[in-house]
Formats: C-alpha cells, structure tokens, sequence
C-alpha cells in the first residue's frame, strides 16, 4: 500500500513537471479570492462554460455590488440576473441559502474563521451546503485559502482517468480525495489549472490529440491510441 502511494506521488510529480515544462506553473487564476465571493462564483459555475458563468457573475455583481444587498436580493430577480449561467433557480437558491446560513452562524458575510480548521473539517463544512460538492469546496480551499486540497473538474477526471491515475469508476469526488494525498506540495494549484488547460486544448474528450501531447510518454492511453499510427496522428 505504501508502495502503491509512493508510486502514485512520483506518477503525479512527473505529470506535473512535464505539463509545467509546457505551460509554465501557473499562480494566478480567475477566481476571486475573498472566500464568500468565491463561492458564490464556484455555485455559479456549475454545469456551465467559464464564460457563461462569468457573465452570469458580472450581472449579480452589477445588480448586487455588496454581499448584503445580494443577501437580500428576492429570488426571482436573482434568478434572472444570473440566467445566463444556467440552472439560474437552483443556483440563486443555493446562493441565497449558503450567504442567510453564513449570516445567521458567523454573524456577517465572513467565511475567514476556515482558515484555521484542518483541511477535512474546512471541507465538511462547505459541503454541507446545499449545492456545494466536493470541487466548489476544494476551489475555494484552494484558491482562497490556499490549502493543499486538488479540485477535480470534468477535465481534470478525463485526463487522470486516460493516464491511469485514478480508477476507470471515479466520480469527480473520490478522484479528488484520491489524488489530493498525492499531490506534491505546492503543486495543486499549478497541476489542477495545467491539467484543465490539456483537457481543454489536448487530451479533449473526443480525438485526443496525443501525438501533440506532453504526457504521451508517461501515458498508457496516449500509448493504446498510437499504436500503428505515426507520431502525427491520433484518434479514438
Ligand atoms: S497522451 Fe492522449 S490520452 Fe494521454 S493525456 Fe495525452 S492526449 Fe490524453
């Protein structure tokens, strides 16, 4: 077992490496980093693209520039500033619901006291809202706490799934909690955004193209899918 996590950790370091040696180590991303913020951005995100979601953000940001007018906002008006990102009833509901809940326990629109709390018990807490899963909780963990926990998007799940990392069943949940052990330290930050962007550009759901891809060498998919065909070319 030891063995098993060991190899795991150095699997996911040369992973990492090699997509730094491609894109860099990227520090900074696009989500905000006040944490009650953050999350609302992160319900916002669900099952939508990042541009739908942000314009879904910039209009309730423009409608509701502070947290307690947002707070405050009727559920319909919500509803409708915040369309474009789909899932707009559910979402408002959720967002309405976490910001009465944070205000009733913590007295204000403050989430700061996580930053002392050992990562599971942060993570316990924010997943007991309602429409808080496992990735919103790790997002925000991550980028506005900046606790080692590995955000695992549709992506992400792919891509691991392709290499071998995690198990050919796994939800986006138990890969993140699969991984997050493993990951080295410093490195979920830049391994989570660089794994999206091959997703994105590279290890795409369809057609792969693994003869482009910096993790062909280390990848037992990217290896199944060349067989017979050149360096140029690769199609599932
Ligand atoms: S080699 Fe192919 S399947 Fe493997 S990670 Fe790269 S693009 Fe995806």
């Amino acid at each position: 077992m030891a063995g098993a996590a060991r190899a795991l950790s150095a699997r996911l370091r040369e992973v990492s490496g090699l997509l730094a040696v491609r894109y860099g180590r990227p520090g900074i991303c696009a989500h905000e980093t006040d944490p009650v913020r953050n999350l609302v951005l992160t319900i916002l995100s669900q099952n939508t693209t990042d541009a739908n979601r942000d314009r879904a953000y910039d209009r309730l940001v423009k409608r509701y520039p502070t947290l307690p007018a947002l707070a405050a906002a009727r559920p319909a008006e919500l509803e409708e500033a915040i369309r474009v990102g789909g899932l707009a009833k559910a979402k408002a509901k959720s967002i309405l619901g976490a910001l009465a809940r944070i205000r009733e326990e913590r007295g204000g629109y403050s989430l700061d006291f996580l930053r002392g709390m050992p990562l599971p018990e942060a993570r316990e807490y924010l997943t007991s809202f309602p429409g808080v899963g496992v990735k919103t909780a790790n997002i925000l963990l991550l980028f506005s706490f900046g606790m080692p926990a590995f955000p695992v998007d549709t992506h992400v799940l792919r891509v691991t799934k392709r290499l071998g990392l995690v198990p050919g069943t796994s939800t986006l949940a138990k890969a993140a909690l699969f991984l997050e052990p493993h990951v080295g330290t410093g490195d979920h930050g830049p391994l989570h955004l660089n794994l999206i962007r091959l997703g994105r550009e590279v290890c795409r759901p369809r057609n792969p193209l693994c003869a482009e891809c910096p993790l062909l060498a280390v990848c037992p998919e990217g290896a199944r899918n060349m067989k017979g065909k050149g360096r140029r070319k690769c199609s599932l």
